[in-house]
């Protein structure tokens, strides 16, 4: 095993690194020097290695993988014998193409976060829907279950989060988008798998008491981000969702939404409640959403 570092290249990955015997899971993506998930989930590694030997040594390593190296990557990782692997932007979508192994609602979701190593082959789940709806609970004791659901974004994100919500019985599932292609597509998938759906404008945005706006655009990575709505016009019984984080301070929307009186939180509880998911699929131990919450609320 090599030194820990920040992240790995995939030169890292092709050389003699990673070839001995212990547990070892990855994520992939591109950029990847952000990303919080080896922090939390080496954390969870440790946790489980306190009671289980077989985790000694447990590790899990970034890598940073440019698309058109993706399936290499993806072959070497089970090569070396890489139990799990999470993917993120921008390589959720690919997979998809190649792999037979897909479950259900990764692939209404059309994108995947989740690699299982299933006896030498990749299994692709996703489990961010279930991250946003564990910390829609846990943060607002919000169910989607005969409520109004309003998602900004029609990207992989969007999709994710309205193909999961909108199994949950909502009383209503409404979605914008900027593109008006990509809103078209997400919403003729979702009428195809039968799951009932509406559009919104943000602008003029009237939405009912007791619902939950979710931000699902990339809108508010960036410092000088806007925010994605007019909050002082929603009734104060509506919660907001903002998937972005920052790791210093909160988001514009987040901001704006809190002083306008809404109950409003930025996207850490779901990536902590999604990666934890992750971990338990590759693992079959004890779900450890909330300690790995808790380790990223310490940073
Ligand atoms: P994506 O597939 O690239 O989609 C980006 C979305 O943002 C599209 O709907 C895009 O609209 C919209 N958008 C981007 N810039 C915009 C702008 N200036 N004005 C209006 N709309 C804009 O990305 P994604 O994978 O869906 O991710 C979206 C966000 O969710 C990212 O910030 C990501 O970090 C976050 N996320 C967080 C978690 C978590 O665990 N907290 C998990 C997943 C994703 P167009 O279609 O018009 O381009």
């Amino acid at each position: 095993m090599p030194e820990k570092k920040k992240f790995f290249t995939f030169e890292d990955l092709k050389s003699g690194f990673f070839e001995d015997g212990t547990k070892k899971f990855a994520v992939l993506g591109c950029p990847i020097g952000h990303s919080l998930s080896p922090l939390m989930q080496n954390a969870a590694l440790e946790r489980i290695a306190e009671s289980d030997p077989e985790f000694e040594g447990a590790g899990y390593f970034a890598f940073e993988i440019f698309p058109e190296n993706l399936r290499e990557a993806l072959d070497i990782l089970l090569e070396k014998g890489f139990l799990g692997a999470n993917l993120t932007i921008p390589h959720k979508v690919a997979p998809l193409s190649f792999l037979e192994d897909v479950d259900l609602y990764a692939k209404s979701a059309g994108a995947c976060n989740t690699l299982l190593n299933d006896g030498g082959k990749w299994k692709a789940f996703n489990t961010d829907g279930f991250g946003l709806e564990k910390a829609l609970q846990i943060l607002f004791e919000f169910s989607a279950e005969g409520r109004d659901i309003f998602i900004l974004g029609a990207g992989g994100a969007a999709r994710g989060a309205a193909f999961w919500l909108g199994r949950k019985n909502p009383r209503s599932l409404n979605l914008s988008n900027r593109s008006k292609d990509r809103l078209q597509s997400l919403v003729s998938d979702l009428r195809s798998s039968g799951i009932d759906c509406g559009e919104f404008s943000v602008s003029g945005l009237k939405i009912p008491e007791n619902s939950a706006l979710i931000n699902a655009t990339s809108i508010g990575l960036g410092a000088s981000d806007g925010a994605v709505a007019d909050f002082g016009k929603l009734p104060k019984s509506c919660v907001f969702f903002d998937m972005p984080y920052r790791l210093v301070g909160t988001t514009k929307s987040v901001e704006e939404a809190r002083r306008a009186g809404l109950r409003a939180e930025s996207g850490l509880a779901m990536l902590a409640y999604q990666g934890a998911k992750s971990l338990e699929i590759w693992t079959s131990k004890q779900f450890m959403g909330d300690f790995m919450f808790e380790i990223l609320r310490k940073i």
